[in-house]
């Protein structure tokens, strides 16, 4: 079926060898967060045991060192999405973290009373709550791209939404719960039609296909380490230069500044102007490591490979007929989001978790999207590319055991 090394890659994530309940854990929970390949877990453990100092600070060998892997692993970042400079990379804590820094630093500069910002019914409550925020300092309001009964943005909708007061659009690539992968190439091509920059969240896009935030276009693109096989606790900001340097700083501290009198600070140049006190230079180094793995097999065949996964998947799932499904749209990622008949989503979590195979349950920090379907939950199984097509049978025997006692 497929010429995929699948064996070679799991000996590479050492956690898949764990047992839970006696079982093999089939981990379907990487929407959540992924696991680690070995090389990235050595890579830190070697910088902790020989190289650790802190960054662009000091003059000693392992400080200068220490910067040189860093700035690195700004340049590995850099290519890995196809950024035009590296100065456009900013290390953030997480794609959390990214976003409240432009929907700050952007509100604070740019929004007035009676601005909009666009979002959409699909994002996740941290590409809705610091928008929110924004708006509730600057007198601003939000307008929502509603979403499809299969789970897509209604972009006839969304060119409706723009008004001369439009001033961002912040949309995310691949929603975290129904698995749509939106067509975030013209969606950034309308936005700038009506002149009006785009921030694309990527927390769920960039392990799954290649990115080119060039070819894209959008003005910002947000991710998190711990979502592409990395380490928690960085992530990275992509902005187009020209906004980077029209934004002002989101915190204030040691490495971000030029000058500092009690008269008045100048700031740092790009990227360092966002990068406030002491980052989570090991994290950014480690996140590298596993974007040089991910490159080493190829996005490409990653890529190809999910969508085996996913198109099984989908015939598997659809043969269980009290599964109701939220998420069909044929552009969509190996993630899906159901209800068994009435048995509520936490007991079918808990249920097949006995079974080893390990899913999340709940709102998945998207509300307004489970509003919209009107429930109140689901069962999310999201897979990826260390997956196998026997994690989904296991599901789908996990699933029917869950029917047979409580269906
Ligand atoms: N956006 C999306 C689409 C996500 O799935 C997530 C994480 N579930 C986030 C943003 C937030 O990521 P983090 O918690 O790593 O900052």
């Amino acid at each position: 079926m497929t010429d995929f090394p699948i064996l070679k890659i799991r000996s590479d994530f050492p956690i898949l060898s764990q047992m839970v309940y006696g079982k093999p854990v089939a981990y379907l929970d990487n929407g959540a967060t992924t696991q680690k390949p070995i090389r990235m877990i050595e890579a830190i453990d070697k910088i902790h045991r020989e190289q650790n100092a802190s960054i662009h600070r000091s003059v000693n060998f392992l400080s200068d060192k220490m910067t040189s892997l860093y700035e690195e692993a700004r340049t590995t970042v850099q290519n890995f999405i196809g950024a035009p400079k590296t100065s456009q990379i900013i290390f953030t804590s997480g794609a959390t973290g990214s976003i409240n820094l432009v929907a700050f630093s952007f509100g604070e500069s740019i929004l007035k009373a009676g601005d909009e910002i666009i979002l959409s019914t699909m994002e996740h409550h941290s590409n809705i709550v610091p928008w929110q925020m924004a708006c509730e300092r600057k007198g601003a309001s939000l307008k929502i791209i509603p979403v499809t009964d299969i789970g897509e943005l209604d972009i006839e909708a969304y060119k409706n939404l723009f008004s001369d007061r439009t001033r961002i659009v912040a949309v995310t690539h691949v929603s975290n719960v129904l698995g749509t992968i939106n067509p975030v190439k013209e969606i950034v091509q309308i936005a700038h039609s009506h002149g009006v920059p785009i921030l694309l969240d990527g927390a769920q896009a960039v392990q799954h296909e290649p990115v080119n935030v060039a070819d894209l276009d959008c003005d910002f693109y947000a991710f998190s380490g711990h979502k592409i096989y990395g380490p928690t606790g960085i992530g990275v900001l992509y902005g187009k230069e020209e906004w980077l340097e029209r934004l002002p700083p989101y915190q204030g501290g040691g490495d971000m500044i030029d000058q500092v009198t009690f008269e008045k600070t100048t700031y740092n140049v790009l990227p360092f102007k966002f990068e406030a006190g002491t980052t989570n230079f090991i994290g950014a180094i480690g996140m590298a490591e596993s974007m040089n793995y991910l490159s080493s097999i190829g996005l490409e065949n990653i890529q190809r490979y999910e969508q085996q996964l996913r198109d099984y998947a989908i015939q598997k799932l659809g043969a269980i007929p009290q599964l109701r499904m939220y998420g069909t749209s044929e552009h969509k990622a190996a993630v899906f989001s159901f209800i068994l008949n009435n048995v509520h989503p936490y007991d079918t979590g808990l249920i097949i978790d006995k079974y080893g195979v390990a899913v999340r349950t709940g709102t998945h920090c998207a509300m307004p999207l489970m509003q919209r379907f009107g429930i109140h939950g689901t069962v999310r199984a999201s897979f990826c590319f260390y997956n196998t097509m026997e994690e989904v049978d296991r599901l789908c025997d996990a699933l029917n055991a869950v029917l047979d006692l409580m269906g």
